[in-house]
């Protein structure tokens, strides 16, 4: 498929599920991959296996919405690697209720992840990639980003707002060679959609056109595209992998 042999990138949210996925792809597609998560011995597992396997990876522990600790890990990875070509801002969380019953804390927490974690990975991965004349960073928002949900309306509030800082910066680095998209998911099989209950899952799956529930490996393919040096002309785009589920 497509190559990102001698790029360095950055995956946050690599512990587990869709962000997991990513690392071994691109690190499959010859890229050297930092994978970064708060829980530091699935992030170390990864990249030892990453390895094992013969790419090359390495890992760091970081909580991305902690600005000083985030751009601390990017700076020392250019430091490291001489420069950084792709970051992914995959790091979600939900934490849902109720507009009525959801507590500050609630909304606090998921806004402070989901879309200030992106804000302080791009504002400390733009730098380096001017230096470099070019770069790709990837946001991963969610179709309800595009179309809300009743009991998400912190989760759905990060995620649109991902999709516009997305398009903002994408206008403001285009001439650099850098670009910035998101992938928009739908349903895809991870421990944050395990919860789900049985009847939920149904109705969810009954409104899929694909009539399949999606897989990290669909995201992950939709990233490496993105990342890779044919994919220079697309950007502030938002790119939904969801088997048609927005457009039915
Ligand atoms: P997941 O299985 O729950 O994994 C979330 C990842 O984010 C974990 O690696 C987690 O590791 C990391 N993370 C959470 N908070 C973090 C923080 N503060 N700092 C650094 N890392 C953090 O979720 P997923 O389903 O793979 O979702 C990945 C992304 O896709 C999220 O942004 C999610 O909103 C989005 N998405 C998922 C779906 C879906 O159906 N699964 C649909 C649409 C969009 P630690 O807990 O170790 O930090």
């Amino acid at each position: 498929m497509f190559s990102l042999s001698d790029k360095i990138a950055i995956v946050t949210g690599a512990s587990r599920g869709i962000g997991k996925v990513i690392a071994e792809v691109f690190a499959d597609s010859g890229a050297h991959v930092v994978c970064v998560a708060r829980s530091g011995d699935a992030i170390k597992t990864l990249s030892e296996d990453i390895k094992a396997k013969g790419g090359s990876a390495s890992h760091s522990t970081c909580d991305v919405s902690n600005g000083e600790s985030f751009t601390a890990l990017i700076n020392d990875a250019v430091k490291s690697y001489g420069k950084l070509d792709v970051l992914v801002n995959n790091a979600g969380i939900t934490q849902d209720a109720l507009l009525m019953r959801m507590s500050d804390e609630q909304w606090d927490t998921v806004l402070n992840i989901n879309l200030k974690g992106a804000f302080y990975g791009m504002k400390a991965a733009i730098r380096p990639m001017m230096k470099n004349r070019g770069g790709r960073i990837i946001n991963v928002s969610s179709i309800v980003g595009l179309t809300g949900n009743a009991g998400q309306s912190n989760y759905a509030a990060s995620k649109a707002g991902l999709i516009g800082l997305t398009q903002s910066i994408s206008k403001e680095v285009a001439s650099r060679g850098i670009t910035v998209n998101c992938i928009a998911p739908g349903w895809i099989k991870t421990d944050m959609t395990n919860e789900l209950s049985e009847e939920a899952k149904q109705e969810f799956l009954s409104r899929i056109p694909a009539k399949r529930i999606g897989t990290p490996e669909d995201i992950a393919t939709a990233a490496l595209f993105l990342a890779s040096d044919e994919a220079s002309y697309i950007t502030g785009q938002t790119i939904t992998v969801d088997g048609g589920r927005v457009i039915n």
